[in-house]
């Protein structure tokens, strides 16, 4: 998607502070993070949101699950950490590119709001 800053992130033509990165996904730091440790893992190909997730390519959110619990061991917080999806407009996605932050260093209140 030529208009998509997610997908320019994973062309390296913006620039992002990598955390991990394989064929099929890459994580980066949150330009704006909400928490002490604030990282968003992407897949490299473009889906749109979580509601384009199908049988086709729903592996690699499998993978990009593994690749949160292997991020917050390598980083030190894997006792305790929130994954977050916004899907659509009225739940705040802003990126219409599949994107979970991975949030950690500080307490977390339920629900979300
Ligand atoms: P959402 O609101 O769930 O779509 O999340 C999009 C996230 O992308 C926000 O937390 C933004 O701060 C973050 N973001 C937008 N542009 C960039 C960028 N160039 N590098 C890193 N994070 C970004």
């Amino acid at each position: 998607m030529d208009d998509c800053i997610f997908c320019k992130i994973v062309k390296g033509e913006i620039p992002s502070t990598k955390v991990y990165e394989d064929d099929t996904v890459l994580a980066f730091r949150d330009l704006e993070p909400q928490a002490p440790q604030h990282i968003l893992i992407i897949p490299k190909e473009h889906i749109a949101s979580a509601a384009e997730i199908t049988d086709k390519n729903s592996a690699v959110v499998a993978h990009i699950f593994e690749t949160a619990a292997k991020i917050a061991h390598d980083l030190g917080f894997a006792d305790g950490f929130r994954v977050v999806n916004n899907c659509g407009d009225s739940a705040g996605q802003s990126v219409k590119h599949l994107h979970f932050h991975v949030l950690a260093g500080r307490d977390f209140t339920w629900p979300p709001g």
